[in-house]
């Protein structure tokens, strides 16, 4: 089964399909990241704030497979947004994960309250340019946390990672980001679980004969976004990697998409500013 490439808008390709890592701890990452490579995810979503960078770089240390086959993205953590704090937090994250430079790269969060994030993206376009990562991009930000780096800065982010599922379909923020040349990643896909019991995707499942969370995932397909769904579980993550001999029909996709009810699982960007210890 073949996982499609998006091209991003710097000419990077990254694999539709990856592997989430939050959440996983320590020390069931290296064995999880390692399951997932055998069966076939060449895509590992991580951040410094999950706490197991290093075990995704030892994962990737025993697989045996070449760095141009592995596509790892991570986050730069919440209490390093000055300029300064984020070359030094993504020179410990390229040590942790034992690598010369990460395919992509993203502000975490953009904490509107704390610090400046225009200046955290200059440190990115920096380490951009120093070649420490592939791409650079951010997470959790909205439209208005958009615009002020594209007045004040020279690099539009390759990717807007953001939560995504059934129940929050984010179709305006998601024009947005395409019609800027933002590719969409969708976190969250299956709202950890939280869909899974919905009467109308189980009706789709039952008939296509696939799991309520093959469909779900296949709907992010679909509809063009980069999903890495997180399990332990080896028959989970089997399940959630075979998306590609099946589609939704259009009436089906259009289901799907009435089920949006603006319902988070996680923080709201506009009022998230932790900082963890
Ligand atoms: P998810 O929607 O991937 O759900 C994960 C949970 O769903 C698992 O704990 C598992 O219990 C269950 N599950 C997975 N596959 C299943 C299956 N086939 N059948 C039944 N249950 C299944 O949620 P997530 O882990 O929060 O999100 C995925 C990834 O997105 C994360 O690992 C991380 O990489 C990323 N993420 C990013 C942010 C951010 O702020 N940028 C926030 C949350 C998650």
């Amino acid at each position: 089964m073949t996982v499609p490439l998006i091209t991003l808008n710097n000419g990077v390709q990254i694999p539709q399909l990856g592997f989430g890592v939050y959440q996983i701890t320590p020390e069931t990452t290296v064995e999880a990241t390692l399951s997932a490579f055998e069966v076939g995810y060449r895509h590992i979503d991580t951040a410094q704030m999950y706490g197991n960078e290093k075990q995704v770089g030892e994962a990737f240390a025993k697989s045996g497979l070449s760095r141009d086959e592995v596509f790892i993205t991570s986050k730069l953590n919440n209490g390093f947004h000055a300029y300064d704090d984020a070359i030094n937090a993504t020179n410990e994250t390229l040590d942790k994960l034992g690598l010369e430079s990460l395919d992509l790269y993203l502000i975490h969060w953009p904490l509107p309250e704390v610090g400046d994030y225009v200046e955290t993206w200059k440190a990115m376009e920096k380490i951009y340019a120093d070649g420490k990562s592939r791409a650079i991009g951010v997470s959790n930000f909205q439209q208005h946390h958009l615009e002020p780096l594209f007045a004040e800065t020279e690099i539009v982010p390759a990717v807007n990672q953001i939560e995504v599922h059934p129940y929050l379909t984010q179709n305006p923020l998601r024009a947005f980001n395409t019609e800027h040349g933002i590719a969409t990643e969708a976190w969250s896909p299956i709202a950890q679980g939280d869909v899974l019991d919905d009467p109308a995707l189980v009706t789709i499942a039952q008939a296509k004969n696939r799991s309520v969370a093959q469909v779900v995932l296949r709907w992010h397909i679909q509809r063009g976004d980069i999903v890495f769904p997180k399990s332990v579980t080896r028959s989970r993550v089997e399940e959630n990697f075979a998306l590609f001999d099946f589609e939704l029909s259009p009436a089906e996709m259009e289901t799907i998409d009435g089920l949006n009810k603006d319902r988070r699982r996680g923080p709201d960007p506009d009022t998230f500013n932790y900082i963890p210890e």
